[in-house]
């Protein structure tokens, strides 16, 4: 039956480039993904987030909130996830939060909204930003969310550069060079790259960027985004496929593999800043939940659950080692104004 729902995206798409040419990479990764997180199993079955690593992310970051709430002095406001997968982040933060804000969550996925609601039952869902309360401040939080939006590429050609787009061979798809576009498109220092090198873009985080960080200089609160991601503009192809835990083809079987791309924090953070709001990081998530006290919240966890010793210094050392997810993945936060800095970005 997903099967036979994957083949119809497939079918889709291919038809609709027959009839109009080579789509743009966004509209084919917007497509492909609206379609795996509504079929397939995403987290758990073909990746790993840090809070299906341990309940002790979603607890530190529970903390964080309340801590952040006490300090803006305890205001009514509302929590909001972005992209909240099983729940399990949502759940592990209320669970440990000293106060009990009504939950908002933004997911286009039915399949995954019905898990959500079996871990946090009374959340409100929307579709977008826009329906989101706008009478109190929001606490906002979004781990791996960004990275699922679509992305535009460029690529260097040798008669300059051109948008990177999607054609379809019989049923294959693939990256093509589309039209010529004004060298101006790309940054100055990174416009005589070799021929191949290609420039990423992602229009459609930073529209979200944009709406999320209005509201924050309009309503108040703050926002925590956590991400894996790099500082650009840069040269670099990060688009990539996974399933089954494996790295696959990003153009095979639309709907089928999760389709992410690093996250261009620096683009994030000049989209807030020009909105009004204030940015804090971005800092290696290590770094972040470590301030936060992640070592003795293991600890804690341990000494209840001596069995379970190993396995919690596994997850702690998953989370924060440079060689797992500590650098890789890093934490920027956003603030309306007369809101404190966040724990963590001291
Ligand atoms: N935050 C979760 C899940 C990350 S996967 C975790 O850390 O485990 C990405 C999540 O974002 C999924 O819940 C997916 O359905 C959601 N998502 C992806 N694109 C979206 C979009 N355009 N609008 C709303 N939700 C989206």
């Amino acid at each position: 039956m997903i099967d036979e729902v994957q083949g119809a995206l497939a079918d889709r798409l291919a038809r609709a480039i027959t009839l109009g040419g080579p789509i743009p990479l966004s509209q084919f990764m917007r497509a492909a993904n609206a379609e795996y997180y509504a079929t397939r199993g995403g987290v758990g079955t073909d990746f790993v987030t840090a809070p299906e690593v341990s309940q002790m992310f979603g607890e530190l970051i529970g903390a964080w909130a309340t801590d952040l709430w006490d300090r803006a002095g305890r205001p009514e406001v509302a929590f909001v996830e972005l992209g909240p997968g099983r729940g399990t982040l949502a759940a592990d933060a209320l669970r440990a939060m000293r106060f009990a804000p009504p939950v908002h969550f933004i997911e286009t996925s039915p399949r995954l909204r019905a898990e959500q609601a079996e871990r946090v039952p009374d959340a409100v869902w929307h579709e977008d930003l826009s329906t989101l309360p706008d009478d109190r401040p929001l606490i906002v939080v979004a781990n791996e969310f960004f990275d699922a939006l679509p992305i535009e590429q460029v690529v260097r050609a040798a008669d300059g550069w051109k948008r990177r787009l999607v054609a379809c061979q019989d049923t294959l798809f693939l990256p093509v060079s589309g039209p010529r576009l004004p060298d101006e498109i790309v940054p100055a220092h990174l416009r005589d790259a070799p021929v191949g090198s290609i420039v990423e873009s992602s229009p459609a985080s930073v529209a979200v960027m944009r709406e999320l960080t209005a509201r924050l200089a309009r309503q108040g609160g703050a926002a925590l985004i956590i991400d894996y991601g790099y500082d650009g503009p840069a040269l670099g192809d990060t688009l990539q496929a996974v399933r089954g835990h494996a790295i696959a083809n990003p153009f095979d079987a639309p709907g089928s593999v999760d389709l992410s791309a690093h996250v261009d924090f620096a683009v994030l953070g000049a989209a807030a800043v020009r909105a009004g709001t204030a940015v804090h990081g971005p800092v290696a998530q290590g770094e972040f939940i470590g301030q936060l006290g992640i070592a003795t919240r293991a600890a804690a966890l341990a000494k209840a659950a001596p069995a379970r010793t190993d396995e919690i210094a596994g997850q702690h050392r998953r989370l924060t080692h440079q060689d797992e997810m500590g650098t890789l993945f890093r934490a920027l936060a956003l603030t309306g104004d007369g809101w404190p800095v966040p724990a963590g970005f001291a």
